[in-house]
């Protein structure tokens, strides 16, 4: 199997692919990632992923590394040159290479990175096992609608959910609201059948798949609501569930050890998950 990453204008075997120790991703986190999934040999939600790319870029003054139909070449090169069917496409922009000092240097170039890795195809009854949750005080900072590198807190709070045997940490803030999970957003159905996320805004990241799992629910008739929600009203709730590119829609099942609903995955979250794979196949 080939891997093949790409570096600043150029094409390398992956086990060679470097950057700068000066480089301002590596001393400071400064700089953005997307994820965008790849389905049999095509790209889910690439302009929705390639527009949060360049928001979050606008939002920390990065430039771009260069322009849409460019980043677009280099992607579906990835794709190509790594004989992607299904799998991942990582992005990374950073702010480039300069002596380290904390203000923004006046003349870097951005450095862009991109990589692919293979997963397995799409495999609806191993996702509709699902999976527990618990939760944490979400310790991020202010700006979590920028999907920036710096990750320590969702690495730190992940790691407490793989040691708890959970899928992942429902970060809760101050009010006692869950925010998201460490890399998903988090969903419940409430017992009137009311599918519910937290509304976007700096507390979160605006997910693709929490997106499209909307514009879904609108078009399917489904009642949802953009609001926030507590674990009360997760244990109150009829079902639940976590959306990201990695996962799709997938059951939460229980919450820091207390049993969700049935307990099995909901009826919504299932027609959710099959609507979301329709999407993905191109049909709608
Ligand atoms: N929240 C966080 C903190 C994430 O890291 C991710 C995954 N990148 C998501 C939500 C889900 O986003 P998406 O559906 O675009 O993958």
């Amino acid at each position: 199997m080939p891997r093949i990453a790409y570096v600043n204008g150029r094409y390398f075997p992956h086990r060679r692919a470097a950057v700068h120790i000066e480089d301002r991703g590596y001393q400071f986190a400064d700089g953005v990632y997307e994820v965008v999934g790849v389905h049999k040999g095509r790209l889910i939600d690439e302009k929705e992923h390639l527009d949060r790319l360049e928001r979050s870029l606008a939002e920390l003054s990065i430039p771009k590394p260069m322009a849409r139909g460019g980043i677009r070449i280099v992607l579906a090169q990835i794709v190509r040159r790594n004989l992607i069917s299904d799998g991942l496409i990582y992005m990374q922009v950073t702010r480039g290479v300069a002596p380290r000092n904390h203000a923004f240097p006046t003349n870097s170039k951005p450095s862009f990175v991109v990589t692919a890795r293979p997963i397995k195809p799409f495999d609806r009854e191993a996702i509709l096992k699902g999976g527990k949750v618990i939760t944490a005080p979400d310790i991020r900072w202010k700006r979590c609608d920028i999907k920036t590198i710096s990750l320590l807190p969702n690495a730190i709070l992940k790691q407490k959910a793989v040691e708890a045997g959970a899928l992942e940490t429902w970060m809760v803030d101050e009010e006692g609201f869950i925010t998201e999970g460490t890399s998903s957003n988090a969903w419940i159905v409430t017992k009137r059948g009311e599918v519910v996320t937290r509304r976007t805004g700096p507390e979160i990241l605006a997910g693709i798949t929490r997106l499209k799992v909307l514009a879904i629910a609108e078009k399917q008739g489904l009642s949802f609501v953009e609001r926030a929600f507590s674990k009360e009203d997760v244990l109150d709730a009829e079902e639940a569930f976590l959306t990201s590119t990695t996962s799709f829609v997938k059951p939460i099942l229980q919450i820091d050890g207390q049993t969700i609903g049935s307990g099995t995955p909901g009826k919504l979250t299932v027609a959710l998950l099959d609507w979301y794979e329709r999407h993905m196949e191109g049909d709608e």
